[in-house]
């Protein structure tokens, strides 16, 4: 048979076409097999810090003789996550070094911030700088009723600031950003707690009533986060700078430990144990967020870990 002349003939050539057809759907299969898997769902995290909210103050109302406060919000939060009311605070017991330390991962000694004026101390990395060192496009919506938040993070490593005045507004800022921007991460200074906590004491019913509405606004947010389908796929961490004294604060044992709550898709449930810092918070994020470490944190990620 001359191959050369066409010696396949057409017989040939039909029975070529039809073994190449048998082919296609095979050819079509390996094709889509090296798309590119789809990208993974994009991750939010939400740290709702309420300054003043002290674990004396808000779960141990029997010994106080106070009424319990009605928390259901925040007793769900610590069902279905990862939990302590022991977490320790800075040797300072005001807002700003502990602020700072939570945002740095070191103590006030470390970071050198030790008054609530603006200042950024030693200039540590906050969690901010990291993550936009590490992650350029991360975007970061800081949220905040006390002013001098807004001088903690490194110049242009927040997207946007909020600054707002009451719970509510607070409350309103956190459900617009979800719904405007939805950004990676939201960082939130709820105030109203401790506002309540200087004018009133913390024992007090403008204390309780201050955390009510903050465990309100929480649910709020919660409300949101499955209006937009993102409830599995958001942490949402609660923690405190310092607690109040029953009758006011200021630098006393009575001002901590604090909550430090941790929710969010695969953490897994239960009381933590051991012992943990609020400045601990930095490590926790970066590691969420896949950055870090940073040389600057006293504490690392253990034992949140376990719980993740
Ligand atoms: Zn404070």
């Amino acid at each position: 048979m001359d191959l050369a002349r066409g010696g396949l003939g057409m017989p040939g050539a039909a029975l070529l076409f039809s073994l190449w057809s048998l082919f296609i759907p095979n050819l079509l299969s390996a094709e889509q097999l090296m798309l590119p898997p789809p990208p993974p769902l994009k991750q939010h995290v939400i740290v709702l810090g309420i300054d003043g909210l002290g674990s004396h103050n808000v779960w141990r109302h029997e010994e106080l003789g106070t009424p319990p406060p009605s928390i259901p919000t925040l007793s769900k939060l610590m069902a279905d996550g990862a939990w302590t009311l022991q977490a320790q605070i800075d040797e300072i017991a005001v807002s700003g070094p502990n602020w700072m330390g939570m945002l740095t991962g070191a103590p006030s000694s470390r970071h050198g911030v030790r008054s609530n004026d603006c200042e950024r101390g030693a200039g540590l990395e906050t969690i901010f700088g990291l993550l936009r060192r590490s992650q350029p496009a991360i975007s970061i919506t800081v949220i905040h009723e006390w002013a001098t938040i807004y001088c903690y993070p490194e110049e242009n490593s927040v997207n946007t600031f909020v600054k707002t005045s009451t719970t509510a507004e607070t409350t309103g800022a956190i459900i617009s950003a979800l719904h405007r921007d939805l950004p990676d991460f939201i960082f939130v200074d709820y105030d109203g707690v401790d506002a309540a906590g200087h004018k009133a004491g913390g024992s007090s019913s403008t204390y309780r009533q201050a955390v009510e509405a903050v465990d309100q606004g929480i649910a709020s947010v919660l409300t949101t986060l499955d209006e937009l389908h993102i409830a599995d796929r958001t942490y949402v961490i609660v923690l405190a700078d310092h607690g109040h004294r029953p009758e006011g604060g200021g630098h006393s044992s009575a001002e901590y430990p604090v909550p430090f709550i941790v929710y969010g898709p695969g953490v897994r449930p239960g009381q933590i144990s051991e012992a943990v810092h609020n400045n601990q918070l930095a490590p926790l994020l970066a590691h969420l967020f896949r950055s870090g470490p940073s040389p600057d944190w006293v504490m690392g990620l253990w034992p949140f870990d376990r719980y993740l």
